[in-house]
């Protein structure tokens, strides 16, 4: 049981000054793991106004000083990942080998930063123009849940790649792993200011750092909903927003794709991070003339995504973050019923002998119409639907009928074929024949998956501001 009571401003931990308490709760035992006091807008402030006074010295570093940095960065929390990884299973519930993937991508994202800031040209020069790429200002970082030591090192890397100071307000529901990273990070020594995080309520440190004059971004990962606010109330200091949001991803099988491959990888697919993940590819279009050997394959292949606890090696399902995203999860599961979608395979309600933690029932909807809710609002959770078509022109079509377009994917043998239908989904990426990450492509939504990209040098873009000097 731990009990965090301290932020991290000024290159020191310091108690809050917020005294509202909240406690974490593991979602596999329900048990009480530990407490963290929740900042308020004075710990907001505290931490901007650090992050103001080490702005100009910060923003002055050279490209290799700020290499230095980041190659620093990753050193100390690459020396933690265990534990990382094991704050991450316990607090979150996310499957430990998911995990481990995720704690590992958030380690590298620094080397990933460093190698895409040496690529840029931050002084370019024509006649008697010269353009340099000049950091934007102070960055508020804002954290979702769902994989926060990850959010928090790719946002920082990018950030101080940037020549940015920043403050990070991570999701409260993630102080364990925050806690974790911190004390890596303290490891580095680092000139104090350049990074602060402070957790607290959205609706309080998130709010305080979009309203605040003296911050001049925001990047966010979180709902639509939260993305919608910083945009109308960041107008008002003009603040450059970069908002990582919601999706609900199509996965398109062509008719000739091989089931005994892509189905498997369509369940691992829409059950990525136990459904709690933003690319999920939670839409599985499939050719009408072979809706009965899928269904048989995906009866198949359910087996395999055993659900349990997220620390042993054999689970791929683990539960929901908390009880309120166990209960959005069924009560999506009544909606889609209800709508006339047919279960073919889980259903409402928790699976046999796992009625204590926030465990779902993987859970596969096939008859699915993509004008149902289910197919159209983001539930964050291992529902997978299945929708059919005839044509290969009516699949793209239903692909791009969502006001969503972060992610999506294509299976099929003829890969000319799989390229030509995903160069018309209106996605931010698009993978074909598999379930990978490229650190250097951009990532973010088109729609209402976002507004702007992260990874490599599209992500460190997002912290600069060119000025023009002209003689
Ligand atoms: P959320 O919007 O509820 O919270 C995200 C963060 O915003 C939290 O830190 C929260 O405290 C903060 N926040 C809440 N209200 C705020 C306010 N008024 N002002 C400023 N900050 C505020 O989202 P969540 O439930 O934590 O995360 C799930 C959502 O995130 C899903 O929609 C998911 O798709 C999305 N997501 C997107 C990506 C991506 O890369 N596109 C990645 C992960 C998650």
């Amino acid at each position: 049981m731990r009990a965090i009571t301290q932020h991290y401003i000024d290159g020191a931990f310091v108690e809050s000054h917020g005294r509202e308490v909240m406690q974490s709760i593991n979602p596999t035992s329900k048990k009480v793991i530990g407490s963290v006091l929740l900042g308020d807008e004075e710990d907001a402030r505290r931490a901007i106004a650090a992050a103001k006074r080490a702005f100009p010295a910060y923003a002055r570093t050279t490209k290799k000083e700020r290499a230095d940095i980041l190659r620093r960065m990753h050193e100390v929390v690459a020396a933690r990942i265990d534990d990382l990884t094991a704050a991450m299973v316990e607090e979150y519930g996310g499957v430990s080998h998911f995990s481990r993937l995720i704690v590992e991508s958030g380690v590298e994202s620094f080397l990933h930063a460093e190698k895409a800031l040496q690529q840029m040209q931050l002084v370019r020069s024509w006649d008697k123009t010269t353009v340099t790429l000049e950091p934007v200002g102070v960055a508020g970082l804002i954290t979702a849940w769902n994989a926060n030591t990850l959010f928090i090192c790719l946002k920082l890397a990018s950030a101080i790649a940037g020549g940015c100071t920043v403050v990070v307000k991570p999701s409260e529901l993630s102080p364990l792993q925050t806690q974790v990273l911190l004390e890596c990070l303290h490891e580095a020594r680092l000139p104090p200011g350049i990074y602060n995080v402070v957790t607290g309520r959205g609706d309080v440190v998130g709010a305080e750092l979009v309203r605040n004059p003296d911050v001049a971004k925001i990047s966010f990962t979180g709902s639509g909903a939260v993305g919608e606010q910083i945009l109308r109330n960041g107008a008002a200091t003009m603040k450059r927003v970069t908002l990582e949001l919601g999706g609900k991803s199509p996965n398109i099988l062509l008719d000739d794709a091989d089931l005994d491959r892509a189905i498997p990888l369509a369940l691992g697919i829409a059950f990525l991070n136990s459904g709690q993940a933003c690319a999920a590819g939670t839409r599985l279009l499939v050719p009408k003339s072979r809706l009965d050997a899928i269904r048989r394959a995906i009866v198949d292949a359910i087996a395999a995504f055993v659900v349990g606890d997220p620390a042993d090696p054999k689970v791929a399902v683990g539960p929901m973050v908390t009880e309120t995203q166990y209960e959005r999860v069924q009560s999506h599961i009544r909606k889609g019923i209800a709508e006339g979608a047919q279960v073919l395979v889980g259903g409402v309600g928790h699976p046999p002998g796992l009625e204590l933690g926030n465990f779902v029932r993987p859970t596969v909807f096939v008859d699915v119409r993509n004008d149902m809710t289910i197919a159209q609002e983001e539930i964050f959770g291992p529902v997978l639907c299945v929708i059919p078509y005839e044509t290969e022109e009516e699949a793209i079509r239903i692909a791009n009928d969502s006001k969503y377009g972060l992610h999506a994917f294509v299976s099929g043998a003829d890969v000319e074929r799989a390229r030509r239908v995903a160069s018309q989904i209106r996605a931010g990426r698009v993978v074909i024949n598999g379930m990978r990450d490229d650190p250097q492509a951009p990532w973010g939504g088109f729609k209402h998956s976002g507004v702007g990209r992260e990874y490599g040098t599209f992500g460190i873009e997002a912290f600069l501001e060119p000025r023009a000097i002209l003689e």
